[in-house]
């Protein structure tokens, strides 16, 4: 808390009265050191692909080109770094866009129903490399709502692919829609690794990830909950996760269904 104060005097410098001001900025230094841990996390994460993309370029150029089987593999690598700061970009780009409310929303009728079940489809080769049963189920007849049916489908494609990712071989993941009261609600549910409580508050936050590591190798970006959430809240609704370490992680979705 800042403290300013005045004292005001007479034309013989005699003491009138005093302002006192008591300015409480403790909410601007929250944001702005937010501010400054986002943007070291961008440069961060950008440096990382940049290192690795350098420094295979640099020992391919000092002759490791000479070996084919050792060039393709540094390409493959380069490439990957490649991708990765391409999906980056990408998701700052729409943080950045949900930030400012520069979102060109595409309201339109839309029936979720519908996209899980597209999408769980669509998911289901990466979910077979994993040997991963993943299924979907439909409770009650769903009634269409007013969403921007690509962001709703980013959101879905997300929860899905993070239960993929963080799920082992052999797990199941299954996805429910159904209506509560006056919500139609997704609920993504898997079989994996699971977050720690203490994690669990701070997954919806820019770049957090459980296990940094992981996720890398999994080529997240730790943007995806977080923009996750931006969007459902968007459109009126609520994101919810809770999790059991070991034992696996259930994330719901809720969005307010037409009267
Ligand atoms: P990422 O790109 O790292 O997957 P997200 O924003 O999608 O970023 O998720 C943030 C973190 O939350 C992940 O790094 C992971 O630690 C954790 N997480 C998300 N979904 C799950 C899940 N289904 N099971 C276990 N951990 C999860």
């Amino acid at each position: 808390v800042k403290v300013y104060f005045a004292v005001f005097t007479d034309t013989n410098k005699k003491p009138e009265g005093i302002i006192v001001v008591l300015h409480d900025d403790t909410e601007q230094q929250k944001l702005d050191s937010m501010r400054r841990e986002f943007v070291a996390n961008v440069s961060h994460e950008l440096r990382t692909p940049i290192t690795s993309i350098k420094s295979y370029t640099e020992t391919l150029l000092e002759g490791a080109m000479e070996d084919q089987e050792t060039s393709k593999r540094f390409l493959c690598v380069i490439d990957s770094e490649a991708d990765r700061m391409t999906r980056l970009v990408k998701d700052l780009l729409q943080l950045s866009r949900l930030d400012n409310q520069q979102m060109n929303w595409k309201m339109e009728c839309v029936s979720l129903d519908t996209i899980v079940k597209t999408i769980v489809e669509r998911l289901q080769i990466e979910a077979q490399r994993k040997h991963q049963k993943l299924d979907s189920y439909v409770i009650g007849d769903i009634p269409a709502i007013s969403a921007d049916k690509d962001r709703m489908e980013q959101v879905i494609v997300n929860l899905i692919s993070n239960s993929i990712k963080y799920t082992s071989e052999y797990g199941e993941i299954t996805v429910y829609v159904g209506i509560i009261y006056n919500d139609i609600y997704v609920k993504v549910t898997d079989t994996g690794i699971g977050i720690p409580s203490e994690s669990l508050p701070r997954v919806f936050e820019r770049f957090y990830r459980v296990d940094k590591a992981r996720s890398r190798d999994m080529g997240g970006t730790g943007l995806g909950l977080s923009i996750a959430k931006e969007i459902v809240q968007a459109h009126g609704g609520t994101i919810n996760i809770s999790s059991e370490i070991g034992k696996g992680t259930e994330v719901t979705v809720k969005l307010p269904r037409e009267v």
